[in-house]
């Protein structure tokens, strides 16, 4: 199930020593059990995270496993609308959807095994996992990677009384975090360096994508990749770029995944085709669905990239322009202030007439660009890269064990 991850040794040329930190780290939790539960093998973040996570934990010697929460389709449409219900929406569902969540947590516990001395459980999906708990010393995590600021309090109040029983709960942001009566933690998401949309790519091959989408490799280049969401402001990136043009000459890629099969994204797209209309410089891009190298080669060839959202959750394309060492001008929203430092990694905006000021800004002084993506790429190996996500559960895993 679990697809083979690079090893810690394809990380020692990016990161040195921390690699070896990671092994002192690991050597008194040498044998322990740990066990990743989420609800999906493929697909998602998550699941992304779990199967490199979960093979560096076992190659530094801890006894790692993860299991999957299965369920039907009725068990994921519940979990759907409790996830919007979570992030502040309206919940609809009534007492049936509430006894699928249980009828499906039941089922689960009778094929999970969940005797291990540390189980980190991820997510509202599986969170009734609890109730199997074995009495004995082993140690119960909830890490939850969504907003949980803002929730609907029916859905909240079904989940909590499951939430309140783990040891500890771990989330992405201080301002995601709820008051429980555990303690809290927080662990930034992280992008893995050696995964195809991270990695050093060959210039022919960053030039063939260019070439493939009728981009200019010899003319300045504005980068935007979002999924073509009013929240991800398309329309307001382009009125910026516009502004810019009348001083620099350079080109706008925007691109996003195919919107065909999301009323909103193709309506989004439309405005934005509206918006661009009339300049062959603006080049809106559908992506296909799983496009890694291609983000990685639009990332790598821009001058400068934008993300312009008006809200944000964390913005991982933030972390991953900043690791390919890109000046970043971005919106001061979410998580994106963690990683844009203002003037440290990058410049902040707060609206259309400030991100055109900006990036003029960086246009016209190449040095400070180049500075601001090597700070950025410096920040990003010290906060937000997949190795200091293990090294985060190496040190709560310690802490638990009363030895940090
Ligand atoms: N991404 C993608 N295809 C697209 C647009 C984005 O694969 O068409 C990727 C992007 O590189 C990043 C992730 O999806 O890794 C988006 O995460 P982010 O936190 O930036 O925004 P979200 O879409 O979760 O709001």
């Amino acid at each position: 199930m679990i697809a083979a991850g690079p090893t810690l040794d394809r990380y020692v040329p990016l990161l040195g020593n921390e690699v070896e930190e990671l092994r002192a780290l690991a050597r008194p939790l040498a044998g322990a059990e740990v066990l990743m539960v989420n609800s999906t093998a493929v697909g998602g973040g998550v699941a992304e995270l779990l199967g490199r996570v979960v093979p560096l934990l076992e190659e530094l010697n801890l006894r790692a496993e993860w299991q999957v929460f299965a369920g039907g389709k009725d068990f994921f449409e519940v979990t759907k609308a409790f996830h919007n219900a979570l992030h502040g929406g309206a919940f609809h569902g009534g007492p049936e959807a509430f006894e699928v969540f249980r009828s499906y947590s039941e089922r689960n516990l009778a094929r999970l095994h969940l005797d291990r001395e540390f189980v980190v459980i991820h997510d509202p999906q599986p969170v009734a996992a609890i109730d199997g708990r074995p009495a004995g010393p082993g140690h119960w995590v909830w890490r939850c990677h969504i907003d949980l600021s803002n929730p609907n309090p029916a859905v909240w109040e079904f989940l909590q009384p499951w939430v309140v029983r783990y040891d500890a709960a771990v989330f992405s942001s201080p301002s995601f975090a709820r008051q429980l009566p555990c303690p809290q933690y927080l662990f930034y998401p992280s992008i893995d360096p050696l995964a195809d949309k991270n990695r050093t790519l060959e210039p022919s091959f960053v030039r063939s994508v260019l070439e493939h989408y009728g981009i200019d490799p010899g003319r300045k280049l504005l980068v935007q990749i979002s999924r073509f969401d009013r929240l991800k402001d398309p329309v307001g990136v382009v009125r910026a770029y516009r502004i810019v043009k009348r001083y620099f000459d350079c080109q706008l890629v925007l691109a996003g995944g195919t919107a065909d099969d999301d009323p909103e994204g193709a309506a989004v797209l439309d405005e934005t085709r509206e918006a661009a209309a009339g300049d062959p410089d603006i080049h809106l891009l559908q992506l296909p669905p799983d496009s890694p190298l291609e983000i990685n080669a639009l990332q790598t060839a821009a001058t400068i990239v934008i993300q312009k959202s008006l809200r944000e959750g964390f913005g991982l394309t933030v972390a991953e322009a900043l690791w390919k060492k890109k000046p970043v001008v971005a919106s001061a929203v979410g998580g994106i202030p963690t990683q844009v430092v203002h003037k440290q990694t990058g410049l902040l905006a707060h609206s259309v007439e400030g991100t055109a000021y900006q990036i003029r800004y960086l246009l016209a002084h190449p040095e400070l660009a180049a500075r601001l993506g090597a700070q950025g790429h410096e920040h990003v190996r010290e906060q937000f890269l997949i190795t200091g996500n293990v090294k985060r559960y190496l040190c709560l895993f310690l802490h638990m064990r009363g030895k940090l």
